[in-house]
């Protein structure tokens, strides 16, 4: 039985463990893929953790995954061995309930498929996916670059394409970390008038590198009124894990400007009514994206330069990789690759 490498939590809380397992076969719809690298995501503390309902352990995490299709199940049309794909969190949709067929593939109503959590990821040598969740890579992209695409790039890039303003207009992203560093720079490359808001000075120097045209440092100045002297921002995207601090720039929202929520805050974010109801103002989330959004991601910052910055680990030191990735020192991405 020829096998393969695969690092996995046993159960809730567990550690991170290295074994061996069976290479995988895909089932119909599904292909098998050889991985290269893997992105370690905040989010993987979720299976981790057991922060979703009736996860299955053992699990295999890894949600930012490129590779080569190594084999494709019965039923797969469009996919052949030797392509290289990429998976992200979205782990696939039916294609033919209500949601799927409006066009909202992200909210399928059949089943919730998450890489990682609801399926095993990419922490392995191998994996298998379902045909919807893969996306094509282009080839000026590297392995190990394009990984944290899959789910910090897909993340910053689709909200802000989504997010209503159009380019010239003041878009702020809050944080510069690992989805903000890529945001500032899609929100550059996107034609916005790039504001990056972030604690202390020193990001300042690295934030007008990736593209930023203002910086404000929010433990010197009222981040809001710092915004409203600009103009006021159309967009605010709230990239950081501080409802604080999302709290705190929804003043600096030109009229009919939006609060873009990306980051998971760990307190509930106090929202000023007035400010909405007076200004047409919003607040909002963003799913992600789907395997298309991925592929448009890839695309897109093949096209235009932007790539993340990483700390690479082998897949043999993922527990190691993912302590790094928690510490919040990493700067900015931590991607596991397998040597292939
Ligand atoms: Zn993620
Ligand atoms: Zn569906």
């Amino acid at each position: 039985m020829a096998t393969m490498r695969a690092v996995q939590v046993v159960r809730s809380k567990g550690p991170l463990e290295l074994t061996e397992r069976a290479i995988p076969e895909p089932g119909a719809g599904a292909v098998r893929i050889r991985v290269q690298a893997c992105g370690v995501c905040h989010s993987d503390s979720v299976t981790k953790e057991g922060l979703f309902p009736n996860i299955a352990y053992p699990r295999v995490p890894g949600h930012e995954i490129i590779g080569i299709l190594d084999k494709a199940g019965a039923g797969v049309l469009g996919w052949s061995a030797g392509q290289r794909v990429g998976v992200g969190w979205h782990g696939g949709n039916c294609g033919y309930c209500d949601a799927c067929r409006r066009g909202d593939a992200f909210a399928c109503d059949t089943e919730t498929l998450v890489t990682g959590i609801t399926s095993d990821g990419g922490y392995a040598d191998y994996m298998i996916a379902p045909a919807s969740a893969l996306a094509r890579v282009p080839d000026e992209l590297g392995s190990v670059e394009a990984a944290p695409l899959m789910c910090a790039g897909i993340t910053t890039f689709n909200a802000l394409r989504n997010s209503g303003a159009c380019p010239g207009e003041t878009v702020a992203v809050l944080g510069i970390g690992g989805l903000g560093h890529l945001g500032v720079q899609y929100a550059a490359k996107l034609g916005f008038n790039t504001v990056a808001i972030a604690r202390g000075h020193d990001k300042a120097p690295l934030a007008r590198e990736l593209g930023a045209h203002h910086y404000i440092d929010s433990r010197a100045e009222d981040p809001a009124a710092a915004l409203q002297r600009l103009g006021g921002a159309k967009v605010i995207l709230a990239t950081a894990t501080s409802g604080a601090a999302m709290s705190a720039v929804q003043g600096g929202l030109a009229p009919r400007g939006t609060l873009m929520i990306i980051g998971v805050p760990e307190a509930a974010l106090a929202i000023d009514p007035l400010s909405l109801i007076l200004g047409s103002r919003s607040v909002k989330g963003w799913y992600s994206g789907t395997s298309i959004d991925s592929q448009q991601t890839l695309a897109f910052s093949a096209l235009t330069g932007v790539r993340p910055m990483i700390e690479t680990y082998p897949l043999d030191r993922a527990a190691e990789a993912y302590d790094r990735m928690m510490s919040g020192d990493a700067r900015f991405r931590v991607v596991l690759t397998t040597g292939i």
